[in-house]
């Protein structure tokens, strides 16, 4: 099974300091569904997974998250692109959960889920947490310049991020990149 997991603020969709708390909040960076639909149709299976602290913080509530998920289910059906499965973490830092990135739970989770080992699988983000929460299952680590780390173009990658990271302008970048290999 090809299989991809990308995180969802800042890689799919656009991020903010303010938590994305409603559909109308959730708007997707350019391309970003036309990229998931592009790793659909060369046979990859894309799952979210995403920090949504904004839960725990009592700012939204599930239902406001289902919501926003249905939107970008059907924004990703009119251009033909489709994700499998998303794995949130409703935790805040205070819970000291398992599954909130930097910690490996969600990975950990769509394991599980999928019955696969996550050796080399690619993990896409735009902050460290996302793929050092990747790297710990051994995943492919990918970063893309959007959402926090729009700020590192054509900047030295801090050493913080997992030794063999990947760096793509967007998520575009990123699928064009994934499709193309042997
Ligand atoms: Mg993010
Ligand atoms: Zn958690």
């Amino acid at each position: 099974m090809k299989l991809c997991i990308l995180d969802r603020d800042g890689t799919i969709n656009i991020d903010s300091a303010d938590y994305i708390k409603s559909p109308l909040e959730w708007r997707p960076l350019p391309g970003a569904l036309e990229a998931i639909a592009k790793l659909n149709h060369a046979g990859w299976h894309v799952v979210v997974a995403t920090n949504q602290s904004g839960l725990g913080r009592g700012l939204f509530d599930v239902a406001a998250l289902n919501a926003m998920h249905a939107k970008m289910h059907s924004m990703l059906a009119a251009v033909g692109g489709r994700v499998d499965a998303i794995f949130y973490c409703p935790h805040t830092p205070d819970d000291r959960c398992r599954c909130r990135k930097p910690d490996p739970g969600l990975f950990e989770q769509i394991s599980e889920r999928f019955g696969i080992d996550l050796r080399g699988v690619p993990a896409v983000g735009d902050s460290p947490r996302d793929l050092i929460a990747g790297a710990a299952l051994g995943c492919a680590s990918h970063l893309v310049l959007t959402g926090k780390a729009a700020g590192l173009r054509g900047l030295p990658l801090p050493d913080i991020y997992p030794a063999d990271t990947r760096v793509h302008d967007d998520l575009t970048a990123f699928a064009d990149y994934l499709v193309a290999q042997p």
